[in-house]
Parts: structure tokens; C-alpha cells; sequence
């Protein structure tokens, strides 16, 4: 069964940052949990704020994760970081490159589950796109992720560990004395688009793009960062105003009908509910436009009366729709629309006034393309009969 009607709050097992008998990892930590943190280990009230600052810049600006190397710290203190701390990493355990140049990373996190994380490079930017959940609870069914039994939320040091494993593999750190915010950026934006969920895992999401967004971390403006969501309604107008980064959402259907078989949350919160929660979001996150997803499956949702009724239902949005022409995995359910079929919609769109750029397949001989992500390791996959029946086709 779907699950739609489930509740936001889902029993996930959740990872203790501190591992029995280890010393606590400072990655994906707030600035408050830091500051909070430094004081339970003996830094003075005084000094926590400074300290604070001074370990995010180490940490995130120049990817130093021995507290040794970190020379404006006293010997002393950094003695103390030392024994009760660690800065670590998800490990990489296999990277492929695509012929395209992008570059697929299979990350190990604790206790053993994998996530997948993609960079994509093009002329003027890359993104790297990254995982917020193992599998995802939401069982879209052209999704493969979707497919996935098992679940767990990834923490917001696993989360924002993705962005500097990334930057690691690119070479990308700052060299001592240049100044990180003008260094060219290889990695320029992040898009919360590989497994999961991301407003499933709201907190933990939210905490790693502060990080990512913030002057003394990252340094990525909330326009480089795109959240993509199956439809989460009660956690979009949070999003506008804890995260404030771009919004896409994976709309695919243009009623119910087909809605509810695509992206069952649709069962929970309809499309009127979903548009609802969309129009406010440009004016509350004080953002451009939303992103309307929409994976082009032949014979399903991809008619020009389709396209027509799309335009209608986002009339009053600002918007652009990208077109993604399905990704095929063994065992869909569906076919790739055909490019004239994709054309033709896309022009339809476009003479609306919308944006109807068609998304480029990237690192397909890979498998690293949308919605072809899942841990090669995790073998427990729902039968062909099962996704067909949860699509409700026959
Ligand atoms: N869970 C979030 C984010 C991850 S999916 C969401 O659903 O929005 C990223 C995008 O890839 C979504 O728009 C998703 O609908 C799309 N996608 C999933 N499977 C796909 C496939 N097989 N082919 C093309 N796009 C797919
Ligand atoms: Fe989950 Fe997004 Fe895939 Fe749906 S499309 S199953 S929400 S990852």
C-alpha cells in the first residue's frame, strides 16, 4: 500500500551522533547545538560565540578536519577538541564517471545504509544533487527510489557531508590565505533531488542548508539551493520561511486522477491543496519562481489537453515547468514520451508565457539520471507485480 495516509512523523531509527564510546562528531551541528556543545566541554560562555564562528569557518570554509591544523586556536584548546570531538565524514565507498563528465558517489553512512550522490557539471555552474532520506517512504511509481523498502532520515551532518565529500573529490577547498567566498566555485548549487523526501526530513534538511547558506559555513546563496518535494503541504510554508531556498515540486499529473496514481501523497493532499500552499510561497521565501516538475510518460500524462490544463492550474503562479523525459529502471511500469510528443507539450507551455526548458538527461550510462537512484547494495526491491499494482495498473 501507499503511504499516503501516513503521518508526517514517521518512526525512522534515528542515528545517535554520538556513537557508544565514541567521541561526538561537530558535523551538521547548528550554531546554537556548537555553541551549546563547546560550553558542556569547559569553553567559556565568553569565548563559545567566537569559538563557534572560528570552528565553522575550519570546518566548512576550509575543509580541516584535524583540530590540530586549526592554528588560531590555542594548543590548549586544541587538546580539548581533540579528545571529546571528531569532524567525520560519510565515506565514499565507489565514484563513476559519466562519459558526460557527471559523477555518481556511493556514500556509506552509519550503520551500514548507502545514498546516492550525483554532481553535474555544466558551463556556467555545477550542481550537485543530494540525498536527504535512504529510499523514500512515498512510492511514486515511476520513481525507483521509490521502490526501496528501506528508510531512515539522514542526518544534517550526513546531509551537508554530501556537499563536502563533493567538494573533497573536486578539489575544491581554498588555499591558505585566498579568500574562500572568491574562489571559483566548481560546486555552485545544490539541488535536494536525489533519495527521499526532503520535507520528511524537515529539520535535518533545514539544518544542513543553513549551514550551506550561511557566511561563516558554505557559502551558497539561497538562490543556488532547489528543494524538491512530492507535494509535503503542511511543510511547504515552513520551508518558505525557515529554509527560504528555491522550491520545485513534482507535480506529473494535471488531475487527481492521474495525480494519485503517479505521487500517491496526492491521496492526502489534492492538487487544489497543493496549489494553495504553492501560491504563497514566492511572496513568503521572497523568491522568484517555483519549478514545476513534470516526468514525461508516453500515454499517461503527456496530451496536449495535458498541457492546456496545466497552464490553468498554475495561472496566478509565478512558475517555470521543466519537462523531465522519463528515466527508464528495471521493472517501471512506464516509456519515455516521444520527443515530438515532448516538444509539443513543452511549445504549448511556452506559449503560456512559461519558461518549458526540457531536462537533459545526465550521466544516464551511469544510472545516475532522476529518479534512477537507488544503493546498489540494497537489494530488497518490490516485484514488478507490486509497483504495477500500487500504480493501480492492471
Ligand atoms: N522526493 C522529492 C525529490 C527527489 S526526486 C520529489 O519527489 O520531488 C527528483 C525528481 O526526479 C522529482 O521531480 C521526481 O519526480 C523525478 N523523477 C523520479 N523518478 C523519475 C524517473 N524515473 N524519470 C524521470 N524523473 C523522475
Ligand atoms: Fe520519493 Fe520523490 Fe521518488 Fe516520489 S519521486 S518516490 S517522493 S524520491
Amino acid at each position: 500500500m501507499t503511504d499516503a495516509s501516513a503521518p508526517i512523523t514517521q518512526d525512522f531509527v534515528t542515528i545517535p551522533r554520538k556513537m557508544p564510546d565514541g567521541p561526538l562528531n561537530l558535523l551538521g551541528l547548528t550554531r546554537d547545538a556548537l555553541h551549546d556543545t563547546l560550553i558542556a566541554a569547559g569553553t567559556s560562555e565568553k569565548q563559545a560565540k567566537m569559538r563557534t564562528g572560528q570552528l565553522w569557518q575550519w570546518i566548512y570554509q576550509k575543509g580541516v578536519r584535524q583540530f590540530d591544523e586549526m592554528t588560531n586556536l590555542s594548543k590548549e584548546y586544541r587538546a580539548l577538541l581533540t579528545e571529546n570531538f571528531v569532524i567525520t565524514l560519510p565515506e565514499v565507498v565507489s565514484k563513476q564517471v559519466s562519459v558526460d563528465g557527471t559523477r555518481k558517489y556511493l556514500v556509506r553512512i552509519a550503520g551500514g545504509h548507502e545514498v546516492e550522490t550525483v554532481y553535474i557539471p555544466e558551463t556556467d555552474r555545477g550542481t550537485l544533487c543530494i540525498s536527504s532520506q535512504v529510499g523514500c517512504t512515498l512510492t511514486c511509481s515511476f520513481c525507483h527510489t521509490g521502490t526501496q523498502k528501506l528508510v531512515r532520515n539522514l542526518t544534517s551532518g550526513e546531509i551537508i557531508g554530501q556537499v563536502m565529500l563533493a567538494r573533497d573529490d573536486l578539489g575544491e577547498w581554498p588555499e591558505p590565505g585566498r579568500n574562500p567566498a572568491n574562489t571559483a566555485r566548481l560546486l555552485s548549487n545544490i539541488v535536494l533531488m536525489g533519495m527521499g523526501e526532503p520535507l520528511y526530513n524537515f529539520e535535518n534538511v533545514r539544518d544542513a542548508m543553513k549551514i550551506a547558506m550561511d557566511p561563516e559555513g558554505i557559502q551558497l546563496s539561497r538562490r543556488r539551493i532547489t528543494l524538491s518535494t512530492s507535494g509535503v503541504v503542511p511543510e511547504i510554508a515552513r520551508t518558505a520561511t525557515e529554509i527560504g531556498c528555491l522550491l520545485a515540486v513534482s507535480f506529473h499529473g494535471t488531475t487527481d486522477e492521474v495525480r494519485d496514481k503517479l505521487v500517491p501523497i496526492n491521496k492526502r493532499w489534492n492538487l487544489e491543496a497543493l496549489l494553495d500552499a504553492l501560491r504563497d510561497y514566492p511572496k513568503v521565501s521572497n523568491s522568484e519562481r517555483i519549478t514545476f516538475e513534470y516526468v514525461m510518460l508516453k500515454g499517461v500524462n503527456d496530451t496536449d489537453e495535458d498541457a492546456h490544463r496545466l497552464v490553468e492550474l498554475i495561472k496566478g503562479i509565478p512558475a517555470k515547468v521543466n519537462l523531465i523525459p522519463f528515466n527508464p529502471w528495471p521493472g517501471a511500469p512506464y516509456q519515455r514520451s516521444s520527443n515530438n510528443r515532448i516538444n509539443a507539450f513543452a511549445e504549448i507551455i511556452y506559449k503560456a508565457g512559461y519558461a518549458s526548458p526540457v531536462r537533459k538527461p545526465r550521466g544516464e550510462d551511469i544510472f545516475a539520471a532522476c529518479g534512477q537512484l537507488k544503493s546498489a547494495t540494497e537489494r530488497a526491491r518490490k516485484s514488478r507485480k507490486e509497483i504495477a499494482a500500487e500504480a493501480g495498473i492492471s
